[in-house]
């Protein structure tokens, strides 16, 4: 079993890194090293705090993401491109650029930048395509899929929470994001087809409406399976109307609410 939380601490990454002399890994240990620094002479007076977040940015892509196996240079180059730190509570801006979940407020959780990458990968964006989110949170996936593909129709449940993202992505200047407060179980029926899907909490099936507004040729990602307990990362492809479907790791992601919760009988 692969537990998506668990990531080398500084000390063996450091001892890892340096038995070795390839040129990524003397990269890695460089901004490894000068992140740091970076970051101490920004807090200095005339020091601008933003270069010490694409430090640690830069860190984060070459340790947490390019490291652990993330491989599509549009992915890594549209998460070099967000800044995390900007969609996380002020208090934990500090650790923004570390691989891990933290609160958003309303028992809500950004995700690891590592699962945020890995789904991603997962969806194989072109530029062309037309994306449906389910769960917007924070707005920080939200983001990273404006930057891959054409536009980005996402869903969030908790209206505190589409609010603030709505905001930040605008202030951003994401032209081609649109949110909508409401139950993603019923995805967005007027905005589809979809050439991608995207659920970002997880549930014990598929919703049946995400599957019939997804296009032939489509892909879902989600994670499956019973609330409090490890669910599969799957993706399904729509290929001649048919699921295709394929698992990867375990993961652990907050349950989809709603219109799920309580299915007819
Ligand atoms: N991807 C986001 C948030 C992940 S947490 C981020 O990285 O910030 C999952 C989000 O799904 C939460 O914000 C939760 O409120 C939302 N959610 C749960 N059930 C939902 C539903 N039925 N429709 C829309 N959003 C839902």
């Amino acid at each position: 079993m692969e537990s998506f939380g668990a990531c080398l601490d500084g000390r063996s990454l450091l001892r890892q890194l340096s038995a070795s002399r390839s040129p990524v890994r003397l990269l890695v240990l460089l901004l490894f090293f000068a992140g740091p620094v970076w970051g101490a002479v920004a807090g200095l007076p005339g020091g601008d705090p933003s270069d010490s977040f694409a430090a640690a940015r830069r860190v984060m892509i070459e340790r947490d993401l390019r490291g652990r196996g993330i491989k599509d240079a549009r992915v890594l180059k549209a998460m070099e491109a967000v800044p995390r730190h900007l969609f996380v509570p002020e208090e934990l801006r500090g650790s923004a650029y570390n691989d891990r979940p933290l609160p958003i407020g309303s028992g809500q959780t950004i995700s690891q930048p590592y699962i945020v990458a890995f789904m991603t990968e997962l969806l194989a964006l072109k530029p062309s395509d037309k994306v449906l989110e389910i769960g917007t949170g924070s707005g920080y996936q939200t983001a990273v899929l404006a930057e891959l593909a054409a536009s980005v129709y996402s869903i969030e449940i908790v209206p505190s929470l589409g609010e603030r993202a709505k905001k930040i992505l605008e202030a951003l200047g994401h032209r081609n994001v649109e949110i909508k407060l409401g139950d993603g179980f019923f995805g967005w029926e007027e905005r589809g087809p979809f050439d991608a899907i995207l659920v970002t909490a997880a549930a014990p099936k598929i919703p049946e409406p995400l599957w019939s507004q997804l296009r032939e040729g489509g892909r879902l990602v989600m994670p499956l399976g019973e609330q409090r307990r490890t669910q599969k990362l799957i993706r399904v492809k729509k290929s001649a109307g048919k699921q295709v479907v394929e698992d990867f790791s375990d993961v652990l992601f907050v349950p989809l609410r709603g219109a799920i919760e309580n299915p007819p009988r």
